[in-house]
């Protein structure tokens, strides 16, 4: 295979076509880690023109942590991989539920807009 069959195949059609696949998918995992890890809001990704994620931005699935998990170990950084196993085992129990009480006040109280939107008056988390 030459060069130009490397590049041909190695480019997308879609967001970026000057990305790679492995630029996206890199780009995609490291979104996904900044905003579940607590780094950045989601609005300043999905504004940064590569808002492109790799977990379902309202409801993450184990699954989906496993497989960042198992990216981010991919390619040695072992420091990603490992926070993103403390926020599976902080957020899932082992059998893969939820970690959290939901907020089930009629009106909920917002006064601050943070990462892990709680009640301000139940201190329970707000769930979609
Ligand atoms: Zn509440």
């Amino acid at each position: 295979m030459d060069n130009n069959q490397d590049e041909a195949k190695g480019r997308t059609t879609y967001t970026d076509r000057h990305m790679t696949e492995g630029q996206l998918k890199h780009i995609g995992m490291t979104n996904s880690y900044n905003i579940l890890i607590g780094k950045v809001a989601v609005h300043e990704v999905i504004d940064s023109g590569i808002g492109f994620l790799f977990h379902d931005i309202d409801h993450p699935t184990p699954i989906q942590i496993k497989k960042i998990i198992a990216y981010f170990s991919s390619v040695n950084m072992f420091e990603h991989s490992a926070e993103m196993r403390d926020y599976l085992d902080e957020n899932f129990t082992k059998s893969g539920k939820p970690i959290y009480i939901e907020c089930k006040c009629e009106m909920p109280l917002i006064i601050d807009y943070t990462f892990k939107m709680r009640c301000a008056r139940c201190k329970n988390r707000l769930k979609l």
